[in-house]
């Protein structure tokens, strides 16, 4: 049986305490129980959701000092990875959670009245949206996803939201290398510059993860992200 506690202090460094290792529980415990009416995860055996859910989520630490009253947002976070973890575990971050999916906002509120986490909302939008609404563009301090775009378009969703000088975080698996290379023209028009590719290694697993990171390096001209959808129809490649 996988040890959250001991794996997160041997590979990141990170001080669970009881506290918070009893709210993951619940969290993963309320994942369980939804899932059998909601389809939200396809991980269930838990190991596999200690791994692959939550010391994935928690390896964003090596990335961001988390400092206090910063502000995170979490696009496409589905079930709640990586931002609601993170939120757990820094309860001085304020952390938003977006996704364009009812049933998974539903769920992620639930979790939050639960566990009464107070430094957590929830934003059920789309990327396309969110990022020309004038409280969300240009205000967070990192951004991240997992599983939501490839790089190209991800980072159509992702910049906008970003501050200058803040960081945009894209969770990634074998793919990593050739996505940051398609995303040139990407970076170029959003204004975004690609810092370093951190291969991940968690345990059980025989294969790595990347966090590709980027940096936002100037203001995102105004037309971008484009309309819903139009971001994946016409990737900027
Ligand atoms: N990040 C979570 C994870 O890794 O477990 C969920 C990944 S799931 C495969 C992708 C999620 O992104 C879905 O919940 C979907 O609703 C959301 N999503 C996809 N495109 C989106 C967009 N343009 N804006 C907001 N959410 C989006």
């Amino acid at each position: 049986m996988i040890d959250i506690v001991q794996q997160a202090k041997d590979l990141f460094s990170l001080t669970i305490t009881p506290e918070q290792h009893n709210a993951l529980q619940q969290y993963a415990n309320l994942l369980l129980e939804w899932n059998s009416h909601t389809n939200l995860t396809a991980i269930t055996d838990p190991n596999e959701m200690a791994v692959r859910h939550f010391l994935d989520s928690m390896s964003l630490v090596t990335v961001s000092p988390f400092r206090d009253g910063s502000n995170v947002i979490d696009v496409g976070t589905g079930a709640g990875f990586p931002g609601l973890p993170l939120a757990i575990l820094f309860p001085q971050v304020h952390v938003t959670l977006m996704d364009s999916t009812g049933k998974k906002i539903n769920f992620l509120e639930h979790v939050i009245k639960t566990l009464g986490l107070k430094n957590t909302r929830t934003l059920k939008a789309r990327a396309e949206e969110a990022g020309q609404i004038s409280h969300y563009r240009a205000h967070y301090d990192l951004v991240v996803a997992r599983a939501v775009a490839r790089l190209p378009i991800l980072l159509e969703y992702l910049l906008p939201l970003a501050r200058i000088g803040g960081l945009c975080v894209a969770m990634k698996g074998s793919t990593a290398q050739q996505e940051a290379a398609d995303s040139q023209k990407a970076l170029k028009e959003l204004r975004g510059v690609l810092k370093v590719i951190q291969p991940v290694q968690l345990p059980t697993l025989d294969y790595l993860h990347y966090l590709v990171i980027v940096e936002k390096t100037g203001k995102t001209p105004a037309k971008y992200p484009r309309s819903p959808g139009t971001p994946t129809k016409h990737p900027l490649v």
